[in-house]
């Protein structure tokens, strides 16, 4: 006799997810840089990621060079690879001919983002102006060919007027077609949960994977996390700080941060990490060795 599946509650469908692991790199502007980048790829592929991911400069400033690493990572490293597309500045001539483009070349995911303008670029220009626009528009011209991968953010994007009407507006662009969405940034595992707790109650059930940024640099992190809004808090920081040049402290501590938080995510159900990896293998695969995440 078969007994009738019990319908699971949200948290053990979150639980029961296999999760997933991603890496993501940003294209390099050099030949040089650009086989270093294929080096670390090949070092994080023993490690068997689900995928990668490829930023896009908004206004297709890497258009070229995104298209071209996201290529190389499947067909040489052979590992799927997502590359990440923004509205903000293309037209939807661009964003089409790119669309045919990665379909083409067997690209089955991609990350869909308004982007940034670089400052100089001027106010926005483009057809769409949302994330949840573009959504839209990729599902209008390629069905659900493509899985699409969203920004979330625990901490709130820092334009939004204010939590709630970021959380309507990650609502929103869920229900315009994503599968499923990757956070901004965070080192504070309750912003994680809250956020997640949230959009669930308000009907998102699509895996919200957390951003993970390894701690290697405390200047150039606090400038990253002044720029999109995520918080150090205080006790890493001063404890950065103490440790000024002491590069090797810096690491090691946090090292310890981010795994700890790590194991607090996943012990609390996040379906997978997806880890920035600035280009770098050793800082993300040192939280992984950590975590005894499976190879
Ligand atoms: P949206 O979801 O469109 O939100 C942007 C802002 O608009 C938010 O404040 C939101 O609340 C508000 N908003 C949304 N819809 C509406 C509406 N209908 N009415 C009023 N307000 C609304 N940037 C790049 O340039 N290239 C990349 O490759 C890149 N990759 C990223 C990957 C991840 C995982 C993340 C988290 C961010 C990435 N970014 C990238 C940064 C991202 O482009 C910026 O954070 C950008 O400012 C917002 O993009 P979004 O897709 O989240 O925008």
């Amino acid at each position: 006799m078969q007994l009738a599946a019990r319908r699971l509650l949200p948290e053990e469908r979150l639980m029961s997810q296999e999760r997933r692991y991603s890496f993501e790199f940003f294209p390099t502007k050099t030949d040089a840089g650009h086989e270093k980048l294929m080096g670390v790829a090949r070092q994080l592929a023993t490690y068997n990621p689900d995928f990668f991911s490829c930023t896009y400069g908004a206004g297709g400033s890497t258009r070229d060079r995104t298209l071209n690493t996201v290529l190389q990572l499947e067909s040489e490293v052979k590992i799927p690879a997502a590359p990440h597309l923004s509205c903000v500045g293309d037209t939807k001539a661009e964003l089409r001919a790119l669309l045919a483009e990665y379909k083409a070349a067997g690209i089955k995911r991609i990350v869909a983002l308004r982007g940034d303008l670089p400052s100089g670029m001027g106010m926005a220009s483009g057809e769409l102006r949302y994330a949840s626009d573009l959504v839209e528009f990729i599902r209008e011209e390629t069905a659900d060919h493509f899985h699409l991968e969203v920004a979330a953010y625990p901490e709130m994007h820092p334009q939004a007027r204010n939590f709630e009407a970021d959380l309507a507006n990650f609502v929103h662009k869920v229900k315009a077609g994503a599968d499923s969405a990757i956070t901004q940034y965070f080192f504070n595992a309750d912003s994680y949960f809250y956020f997640v707790e949230r959009a669930q109650k308000l009907g998102v059930e699509i895996p919200v994977v957390p951003g993970i940024m390894p701690i290697t640099n405390y200047s150039k992190l606090a400038r990253f996390s002044d720029a999109c809004g995520a918080e150090i808090p205080r006790w890493i920081r001063k404890q950065l700080e103490a440790y000024a040049d002491d590069t090797a402290s810096i690491q090691a501590f946090g090292e310890e941060v981010i795994t700890r938080m790590c194991e607090q995510l996943l012990q609390g159900g996040a379906p997978g990490l997806h880890f920035y990896t600035l280009n770098q293998a050793e800082p993300s695969l040192a939280i992984w060795n950590n975590l005894k995440l499976p190879r």
